[in-house]
């Protein structure tokens, strides 16, 4: 190993903990996390992790911990505006015969706690409510600074503190800055027992309807079905006020006290069983959360000196390739393959880790990106296309035995601790 003994981790999402998880039990690297918040986070709705990411949680040990919190259906089923189903199919069936994981929906909180307590048992140490003021290269390391007037020095410096990276904007590259993707979303989790009986028998996965104005998403979200995330993600025009807090903030209060009128007006043409449960999660839906997404521009810098951006703060994406957890387990795992090697420095493994990490962040972020298109608004007959091109494929794929190919997959099986060295 490169001569590193500690590794100081700023931000305790899913990219922190995971890391500091493995650097200390593969490379016998001391962590410290330090984490902005007071204690861990409750935010977020509920994700997809597909084959890629969750064989790399199984290698860290906590993979049996998220399956009994999730929803492992990986049916995929395209329901039409005017009633019925354009098409249907298991979203990962092949990734999963060439790993042995598919797909599980979870509550993001309940992967911050798994993760979390992994992290516990291990003894590593997490400060929590600690906000970092400044970092310095220091003789053969480098110092890190706290608002709070305390400082801690490490061999390695880890940016996990997502898009918003003070790390990345305060030493890594400040001409760095986060880009609003033109798709705005709003998401809900709904206790089952809230809706109609029967509703949620037919959920056997992620279930999408594509509207003239974006997409509804519905997925269960704990292993008993009990609670059903939906999701309605669409193209949203930047405010007038332009990309401010401010500006944001007048459209969120809109959008969440409208949020009932708007989406029935949107789904009022809709017919059929799906469209009538659609309706029921968004009746009985008290709070919702809207979110414009945002993503970092591909090119920017991942490491200086001592210090790399790992997850978000380095690579942020639209979510709508269901990669972001993933990218950042990967980015993990070949931190720590590269750290092994005791003959490299510092300086070649940061450079190689760029070297190896770029490509495939790029083909995953123009994916996301290619998706998040489909939420742009439509017309009667775009919609009509849409669906139509959908359904086409997924039922000549089928027919055709082409899903058997694993056309649409193939990123899902790319296995990180087989890239070359
Ligand atoms: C609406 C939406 C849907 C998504 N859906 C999916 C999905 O289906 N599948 C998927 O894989 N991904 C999805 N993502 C993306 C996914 O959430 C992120 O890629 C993932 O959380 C990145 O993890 P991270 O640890 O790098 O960053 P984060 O999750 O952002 O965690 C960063 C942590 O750093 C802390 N922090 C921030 N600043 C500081 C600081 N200065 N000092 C200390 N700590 C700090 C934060 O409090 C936080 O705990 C979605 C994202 C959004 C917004």
């Amino acid at each position: 190993m490169p001569g590193i003994r500690k590794a100081i981790i700023i931000g305790g999402g899913p990219a922190g903990l995971a890391t500091a998880l493995r650097l200390h039990r593969h490379n016998n690297i001391t962590c410290v996390i330090y984490e902005l918040r007071a204690e861990p986070t409750t935010l977020g709705g509920a994700i997809a992790i597909l084959s890629n990411g969750l064989r790399l949680f199984n290698r860290l040990g906590v993979y049996d911990d998220l399956l009994r919190c999730g929803y492992a259906g990986s049916k995929l089923t395209l329901h039409s505006m005017r009633g019925g189903v354009v098409g249907m199919q298991d979203s990962v069936d092949w990734a999963r015969e060439q790993t042995g994981f598919g797909y599980l929906r979870i509550k993001r909180v309940d992967i911050v706690r798994v993760l979390l307590e992994a992290v516990k048992k291990e003894g590593i140490e997490v400060r929590f409510g600690v906000r970092m003021k400044g970092i310095e290269d220091v003789n053969g390391g480098v110092r890190v600074l706290f608002e709070d007037g305390s400082s801690d020095t490490a061999d390695l410096l880890l940016g996990c503190d997502g898009i918003h990276s003070q790390v990345r904007r305060k030493y890594v590259d400040p001409l760095q800055e986060p880009e609003y993707s033109g798709v705005a979303g709003s998401f809900s989790l709904i206790p089952a027992a809230e809706l109609p009986a029967g509703s949620v028998d037919c959920m056997t996965g992620l279930h999408a309807m594509m509207t003239e104005e974006g997409m509804f998403l519905v997925n269960p979200c704990t292993p008993d079905k009990d609670e059903i995330m939906w999701n309605f993600s669409r193209e949203f025009a930047l405010p007038d006020s332009g990309d401010s807090r401010d500006g944001w903030e007048e459209h969120r209060k809109a959008e969440v006290e409208g949020f009932k009128d708007n989406l029935l007006r949107i789904l009022a043409g809709s017919r059929g069983e799906w469209s009538e449960i659609v309706k029921s999660l968004v009746m009985k839906t008290t709070v919702i959360k809207f979110h414009p997404i945002y993503r970092l521009p591909v090119g920017g810098q991942w490491y200086k000196g001592r210090c790399l951006l790992l997850g978000d703060a380095a690579h942020a994406m639209s979510p709508h390739a269901g990669q972001g957890v993933s990218m950042a387990l990967e980015d993990t795992f070949l931190l720590s393959r590269l750290l092994e090697d005791s003959d490299r420095s510092l300086s070649d493994v940061l450079a190689k880790f760029d070297d190896i990490r770029r490509p495939r962040v790029n083909e995953i972020y123009a994916q996301a990106a290619k998706n998040a298109s489909t939420r742009r608004k439509t017309g009667p007959l775009g919609l009509w296309m849409k669906e139509s091109a959908w359904g086409i494929i997924s039922n000549l794929s089928w027919a055709l035995g082409l899903d058997k190919l694993g056309l649409g997959q193939k990123h899902l099986a790319y296995d990180i601790d087989e890239a070359e060295l």
